[in-house]
């Protein structure tokens, strides 16, 4: 059972950390920090500061990555702690800087009880991860593993300037450093991460393990009928988009329910003419399905589009049924997983709940270069991009001793289980 007490300093310091860093913002009144701005640079030479305080050797690279380095006598490749320290509009403290802020805790507890790490860890804070500024998410870890092609430095924000340009004219240059791990450099990377659900509140649980992260298929649906006089027109006549829409946003609701833990979202309808008294002619509408299993998120997909086609076909409607961006689940390894579990079941006295995880995290990208596993923290009614976001000093006690576990027996097991 957990040892660490939420008053212990450690623990203290962490809750205070995650606080100041949610001061550090670009808007008044507001948290808001997106990739490269001044607040951006301001966070990242405050958590470089915290790392030194650590112990731990620092670096950054241009884009405003940072790492600290706690050096080792042994020989593995770095275990990789982290997670981003960017922020959506408006959001809360806790979403991203929880890891980061807990990676550095940990370590700190396991040097005050004399039992500092054998193996190197490096703790990681990456610039970009929610893609604000220009819609193209994970720039900071894909920098990490050497992924920022051509396409990705030529995306373009609202102002016309390219990634490149920024990096170029806005980049933190002095000083900086390279930091970017090729495929097995690392031992693995693990990332504690607010859940940003209610799972875990709704169980009464403090920490989960994440078994994989979503696949996601985003797609766009248009129906077309005929727009005419609401007045006039009798109801066996009309080729009503509106309510095709209707029918499909319903059956997409049934045939997710009918396949947990399929989530499938319409977030966004336009209607046309869209006036009050005119039967609606067109309708489009988004659509955002997601699943741990790409197998089974193509059969659910199947199956939607199949719906929507019957239903339009049955109203006389024609469909456009297009799929714009599709991601690829990724699984967290087993051995790392169970690891983690285990020092969650000690830690917390129950067992941990495998959470899949319906949102990306630089984990995502990780996995291409190392192992990857996540560990999922309680927040408050599961809210999260939101002021109100909030999680409890308990919870982050909790959270710090369990990665202290993981860190110190991973260090003292006879294989590098990865
Ligand atoms: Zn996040």
């Amino acid at each position: 059972m957990a040892m660490l007490a939420p008053d212990h300093p450690v623990v203290l310091k962490a809750w205070d950390r995650l606080h100041s860093l949610g001061a550090i913002s670009d808007d008044a009144g507001r948290l808001t920090r997106s990739f490269l701005s001044p607040a951006s640079r301001r966070a990242a030479e405050q958590i470089l500061a915290w790392m030194e305080e650590t112990g731990l050797s620092t670096a950054h690279d241009a884009l405003g990555n940072l790492r600290g380095r706690h050096e080792g006598r042994g020989s593995r490749p770095p275990l990789l702690i982290g997670s981003h320290y960017d922020t959506v509009v408006d959001a809360g403290k806790f979403d991203g800087p929880l890891g980061i802020i807990s990676g550095m805790a940990a370590i700190e507890l396991l040097a005050s009880q004399g039992r500092s790490p054998e193996e190197s860890v490096d703790i990681l804070a990456f610039a970009d991860e929610e893609g604000v500024r220009f819609h193209a998410t994970y720039l900071g870890s894909r920098a990490c593993i050497g992924e920022l092609d051509e396409a990705l430095l030529g995306t373009r924000d609202a102002r016309g300037i390219t990634v490149a340009e920024a990096i170029a004219h806005e980049g933190w240059h002095e000083g900086a450093s390279e930091i970017v791990y090729p495929p097995g450099s690392a031992s693995a990377y693990l990332e504690l991460h607010i859940e940003q659900g209610r799972v875990l509140e709704n169980a009464s649980l403090a920490l989960g393990v994440v078994p994989s992260i979503c696949g996601q298929v985003r797609g766009r649906i248009e129906l077309r009928g005929q727009a005419e006089h609401a007045g006039t027109t009798p109801m066996p006549l009309r080729r009503d988009a509106l309510a095709g829409a209707a029918e499909c946003v319903l059956a997409i609701e049934g045939i997710a329910k009918l396949h947990d833990p399929l989530v499938a979202t319409v977030g966004k309808l336009d209607v046309w003419p869209g006036a009050g008294n005119s039967v609606p002619g067109e309708c489009h509408f988004t659509l955002d399905v997601r699943h741990p299993s790409d197998g089974q998120l193509e059969d659910a997909l199947k199956a939607i589009e199949r719906a929507c086609r019957e239903i339009a076909g049955s109203r006389r409607l024609e469909i456009v049924f297009e799929i714009l961006q599709r991601g690829a689940a990724v699984q967290a390894d087993d051995a790392w997983v169970a690891t983690l579990a285990a020092a969650v079941a000690e830690v917390t006295g129950s067992p941990a709940p495998r959470i899949p995880s319906g949102a990306g995290h630089d984990a995502v990208v990780m996995s291409a270069v190392a192992p990857m596993a996540m560990i999922f923290l309680r927040c408050r009614a599961g809210l999260s991009h939101h002021p109100d976001e909030s999680i409890t000093r308990e919870d982050l006690a909790l959270g710090i001793e369990t990665l202290a576990k993981v860190i110190d027996r991973w260090c003292n097991s006879p294989y590098n289980h990865s």
